[in-house]
Order: C-alpha cells, then sequence, then structure tokens
C-alpha cells in the first residue's frame, strides 16, 4: 500500500502554512504524527498533492500554565501528554487519556491536535477535552479565534476548523486541578480503539457534596458528547452507590444513540462504564 505521490514542505513560519492551505488548485493538508492521515493516504482515501509538515512551528509547541488557563501546544505527542508533570498535576484527565491510547508506537508519534482535528468518534482524547471543558485556539487567516472542545466536534470526522485554519493549542482551565478523576476505557480487542471510553471528573472535596461532575462519553455514538442530564443529577449529592446507579442509568437512557440493532448493547456499556468510572472516583482519595 504505497501512497499517491505528494511534495513535503517543512513549514518554518504559521503565515506559509495558512497560506499554502488556501492553494485551490491543489490540495494541502497538515502532516502532524501521520497516524491517522498517512493510513488514510495508503488506503486512497486521502490525495493530498502536499503535505506540511508543522512539527516545527514554535506556535503549536510547549506546555505552560498562562493565567488561568494549562496551554498545551497542538504538537504535544500522546507520550509527553502521559509524562509531563504540569498536564499530570493540573489536568491529570488528559494524562490518563493519553497513556492507553493504541500502543507504544502510536503515542510517541501522535499528537493532541492531530487526534482532535482527526475527529474519529472513536478516539480517546475528545472525551477528556470535553470533560476539561478546553477551549481550543486556532489560528487562520482573521487571526486567532477560541472555540469550547463542545462545539468544536460536529459530526463524524467533521469539525469546525475552516480550510485554511490550524489549531495551535488546547487551553484547560485550572479551575478544575483538584478534582477527581479518570478516564475508564473499554479497549476493542482488535484495534484498541475505544468501544467505550468514559472521562469522569468530579469536584467534590467540600464535605463529600459534589460540586462539578462532569461525565464525557466517546467511542458509541457520531461524536463524544457529554451525559449533562447524569452530571446534573450528580451535583449537590453524594458520591454513594444510590447516586451512582441512578446517574449511570439516566446517563444510559439519555445517550445520544442511533437506533439500530446495537443501541441496548450500547445503553449497557454506558451503564456500566460510567457507574465504574464513578466508582473509581469515589475511592481516590481527596
Ligand atoms: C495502530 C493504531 C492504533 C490507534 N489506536 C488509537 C486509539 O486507541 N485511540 C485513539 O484515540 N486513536 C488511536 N489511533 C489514532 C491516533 O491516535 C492518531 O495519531 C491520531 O488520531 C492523529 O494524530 P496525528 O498527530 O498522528 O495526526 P495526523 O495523522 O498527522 O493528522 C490527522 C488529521 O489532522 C490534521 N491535523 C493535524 N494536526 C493539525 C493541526 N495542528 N491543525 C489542523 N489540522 C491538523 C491533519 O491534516 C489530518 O487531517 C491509532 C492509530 C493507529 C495507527
Amino acid at each position: 500500500m504505497l501512497t499517491a505521490p505528494f511534495e513535503y514542505r517543512r513549514a518554518e513560519r504559521v503565515e506559509d502554512v495558512i497560506e499554502w492551505l488556501s492553494d485551490e488548485t491543489r490540495e494541502t493538508k497538515i502532516l502532524a504524527g501521520g497516524h491517522s492521515l498517512l493510513p488514510l493516504m495508503k488506503l486512497r482515501l486521502a490525495t493530498p498533492a502536499i503535505l506540511v509538515d508543522v512539527s516545527a512551528l514554535r506556535e503549536l509547541q510547549g506546555v505552560q500554565e498562562d493565567g488561568e488557563v494549562l496551554r498545551v501546544g497542538a504538537f504535544t505527542r500522546y507520550v509527553e501528554l502521559a509524562r509531563h508533570s504540569l498536564i499530570n498535576q493540573k489536568a491529570s484527565l488528559l494524562s490518563q487519556a493519553a497513556n492507553v491510547v493504541g500502543d507504544l508506537q502510536v503515542r510517541n508519534r501522535g499528537t493532541i491536535g492531530g487526534s482532535l482535528c482527526h475527529a474519529d468518534p472513536a478516539a480517546d482524547l475528545p472525551a477528556a477535552v470535553l470533560a476539561l471543558e478546553a477551549q481550543l485556539v486556532i489560528l487562520g487567516p482573521n487571526g486567532t479565534r477560541r472555540e469550547s472542545a463542545e462545539a468544536f466536534f460536529m459530526a463524524p470526522f467533521v469539525t469546525t476548523l475552516g480550510r485554511q485554519e490550524i489549531l495551535a493549542a488546547i487551553e484547560i482551565p485550572l479551575s478544575t486541578q483538584n478534582a477527581r478523576s479518570t478516564y475508564l476505557k473499554r479497549p476493542h480487542p482488535a484495534s484498541g480503539y475505544p468501544v467505550i471510553g468514559v472521562a469522569c471528573l468530579i469536584d467534590a472535596i467540600h464535605n463529600q457534596t459534589i460540586g462539578t461532575a462532569r461525565l464525557a462519553i466517546t467511542g458509541i455514538a457520531s461524536t463524544a458528547f457529554r451525559a449533562s442530564a447524569a452530571e446534573a443529577q450528580l451535583v449537590g449529592g453524594r458520591l454513594d452507590a444510590e447516586t451512582i446507579a441512578k446517574a449511570a442509568s439516566t446517563a444510559a437512557i439519555n445517550a445520544p444513540l442511533d437506533d439500530d440493532e446495537h443501541t441496548e448493547y450500547k445503553q449497557q456499556l454506558v451503564q456500566v462504564y460510567v457507574s465504574r468510572a464513578l466508582q473509581q472516583v469515589a475511592a481516590q482519595e481527596d
């Protein structure tokens, strides 16, 4: 399986990338880790004429605290997300999700920007960024814009990213840095992608009453989604067996699933995995 011929360009300036992406005569694609793009090219499902390597762009690099947010460059690889001390301390949910993506080879090459822009409905990281209520920093011909992760994912493999736009960074609010969290995944035995993945973040430090509850689910619907009704049910309660069972059941009933022969099975998955994720969080120390 060989790709169609293409021209390789290594970008030194973000302005050049934006200009190259505007070429309407030759399809131009950004190359990050290549772990989604190159398989598509080998299958000839994508045949870009130009690939732009963005690994040298400083706008896409680095992990730092920036005021009220943790800024994670779009070119940060999974392996760095999993190991970086700042991410471990301030947004551990992202480290946990990155740590279970694919295998070591995938984690050594794949980037958070590539994963989010590819928008595979079965990818792990969309659930984590939804639960962290991240903002995506996007550069384009009209400057910089910010979009919530919730608004970014529109449909399978479709985002709000314009043709000439580049995802530069992911900003994670530090307001939940002390919350308990877990990412629980049932990997497909053949592919390793999640059959279901549940990102769970609970702020229950105030006398065990839940102040913030976030549940984001990937793998089973057309995009990753927040289980909002279940979250609302959790807030103000305590993480006991009864509350967990009710929330898991609410998440299953309200999951935005296609109506087909798999619906019942997927609802069952949601119920079991939301329940297990909440139990894991309940067992964590403050
Ligand atoms: C064997 C295997 C197993 C895998 N298992 C899993 C798994 O368990 N869970 C999981 O979530 N994923 C899995 N993946 C997918 C993997 O996570 C990919 O790395 C990821 O989806 C894409 O990231 P990338 O950096 O490789 O992006 P690329 O493949 O380089 O790019 C993907 C797309 O995003 C665009 N793009 C990249 N960066 C930017 C940017 N900064 N701005 C705008 N557009 C951009 C590209 O143009 C392209 O369209 C697996 C892949 C393989 C090959």
